[in-house]
């Protein structure tokens, strides 16, 4: 895999267009790929999740080959949606943004079909195309691919989820023979194997990152709570992170528009994305989430498909889908090019079985994490708001004012100023988790007691450095724990049916990782998790006043 843009052999008008992109090394797929598509022939199928920079990855070799003498079409691109359509004809008209003359022409349905015949009509060098419309367009003989030196299917497990097939087949049909064909997907089900053995040349199989896998740079979490505190929950990890930016993933159109209309009526900056909406509604909901006015987009599978929005701080499963191939697709929407993402399930107590399994599609572990208490929220909305005080921008129109500002605040000490500021914006936050239950419910009842038990017990076998010293009926004190680690005294133990795995996911919810935890001690009343010096205090100072299981955390460390 090549790793420097300037090694991939890509001529100085591309690589100077990447650059004022801001990508400063190719992802993974493009070091792969690119220097394939340049400097070898042959067809290819490439594994690669959504967000990889797989659109640079076969786009950039695409505009290298282009012959901008021969006005035909030479270069085809289907993908399933119309927004990315316009987001792959958007990429690539940037990265030619120092070709002269290249034609670039997406066609795509829910749109006017006149308009985009006249675009055709004055020459496209590059199609990008939804199946449906170019089908269409090629029988009103709009479009001609009867020359194409280049298809690309992209995204093409999501073009026959969407039900492509027919039309695949018969633009396929008429696609010449003498081309290079390339297939993206996320995934590599039956029916993408046997479009890749129809109408493909001995295709080389690429996999970047693993097969089925998710992306390594998404955490994926579960908040586990009562059927009818779901939409609680979701308003509590919204407000415990004041700076969403997410998508919020329903089963149905119905529940998407419910969602989004008790949002929007609690006072967040949310709305709906689904197939009942218009295109122009669509469209409009789309600008707005792009431009951050709003900070929740709540979305069907379908109607997310193709939305490329690099810097989503969380995917949220409101229901888990019914396909694990689908979780693949949500938690793909973050964590994108080199960035961190965060996948979150809210589930019922029913629901444990399908993490489970997705866990093992997807070769990762979720962890559990504790909804958020009132004061946890309360706390990290205050220091939201005091960031935001800190860091305003002082513009000199507020000098002329200050007569009366002084006026109005004469004789308010700084103390009480700065807790009536507050108050003011926070009031609020105060009213609505003054009677805030504990959402959270325990992990296990007898049965799941004794399956997490076995699990945990795998876990010491596959090598994990955590050693369970078995649970004590009475309270006492711990045994040595190991060098350079140090007990830290949580005030829960057996009697609220906390398990090893339990302490692991709190750490981690702290930031504090696997490795930083040796041994952990239960007893009845109290449990003792050995911490790596270097986190100890910190790992105090995080939990000590934090609620977890409706109970109320004090942290000590035994040194
Ligand atoms: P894609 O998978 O093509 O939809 O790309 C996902 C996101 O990554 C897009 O916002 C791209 O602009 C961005 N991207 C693609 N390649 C790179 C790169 N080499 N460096 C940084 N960002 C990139």
């Amino acid at each position: 895999m090549v790793s420097d843009f300037l090694e991939l052999g890509l001529s100085t008008e591309i690589l100077n267009a990447v650059a004022e992109l801001g990508f400063e090394k190719p992802t993974p797929v493009q070091g792969t790929v690119i220097p394939k598509l340049l400097v070898e022939d042959g067809d290819i199928v490439c594994l690669a999740q959504t967000g990889t920079g797989k659109t640079a990855a076969f786009g950039l070799p695409a505009l290298e080959y282009l012959d901008r003498t021969n006005p035909r079409t030479q270069i085809l691109i289907l993908c399933p949606t119309r927004e990315l359509c316009r987001q792959i004809s958007q990429d690539l008209t940037n990265y030619s943004k120092y070709l002269d003359g290249i034609r670039i022409v997406s066609v795509y349905g829910g749109a006017n079909i006149t308009g985009q015949m006249k675009d055709l009509k004055r020459g496209a060098h590059i199609i990008v195309a939804t199946p449906g419309r170019l089908l269409d367009l090629m029988k009103r003989e709009a479009a001609d691919i009867s020359d194409i030196r280049t298809l690309i299917l992209d995204e093409a497990d999501e073009m026959l989820n969407m039900g492509f097939k027919d039309e695949l087949d018969a633009i396929l049909a008429q696609a010449p023979e003498q081309r290079r064909s390339l297939l993206f997907s996320a995934t590599l089900p039956k029916e993408v194997e046997e479009i890749a053995r129809s109408y493909m040349k001995n295709p080389e199989v690429v996999t970047v990152g693993q097969r089925n896998a998710g992306s390594d740079n998404v955490e994926h979490y579960y908040y586990m709570v009562k059927e009818e505190d779901r939409y609680s929950a979701l308003k509590r990890i919204a407000d415990f992170n004041p700076d969403i930016y997410a998508i919020v993933f329903c089963k149905t159109r119905e529940e998407t528009q419910k969602i989004a209309d008790a949002l929007q009526k609690d006072g967040y900056d949310a709305d709906a994305l689904h197939g009942d909406l218009s295109q122009a509604q669509r469209d409009h909901v789309m600008e707005r989430f792009k431009r951050h006015a709003l900070h929740m987009l709540v979305a069907t599978d379908v109607a997310a498909r193709g939305i490329d929005v690099s810097d989503l701080t969380h995917v949220i499963n409101y229901n888990l889908p019914q396909e694990i191939e689908l979780y693949t697709h949500r938690s793909g929407r973050t964590g994108r090019a080199d960035k961190k993402g965060v996948s979150i399930a809210i589930i019922n107590q029913r629901e444990r079985g399908k993490i489970r399994r997705i866990e093992a599609v997807i070769k990762k572990q979720f962890t559990r994490l504790p909804v958020p208490g009132a004061r946890e929220i309360c706390e990290r909305q205050l220091v939201h708001l005091i960031n935001g005080i800190n860091n305003v921008d002082v513009r000199d129109d507020i000098y002329s004012f200050m007569p009366v500002i002084n006026e109005l605040w004469d004789g308010i000490s700084r103390e009480d100023l700065v807790k009536k500021i507050l108050s003011y914006e926070f009031n609020r936050f105060f009213d609505y988790y003054r009677k805030a239950k504990d959402l959270n419910i325990p992990e296990k009842e007898k049965k799941d007691r004794r399956k997490s038990s076995v699990r945990d017990s795998e876990d010491a076998a596959s090598g994990d450095n955590t050693a369970v010293k078995g649970r004590k009926a009475n309270d006492g004190n711990p045994g040595d724990c190991e060098k350079g680690y140090v007990w830290l005294r949580l005030n829960m133990g057996y009697k609220n049916r906390v398990i090893p795995r339990d302490i692991i996911s709190i750490m981690k919810a702290c930031g504090i990782g696997k490795k930083a935890v040796g041994k952990i001690e239960i007893f009845n009343e109290f449990l003792y998790v050995a911490l790596k010096e270097s986190v100890a205090d910190y790992a105090k100072s995080q939990l000590n006043g934090a609620t977890y299981d409706r109970r109320r955390l004090s942290a000590s460390l035994l040194r």
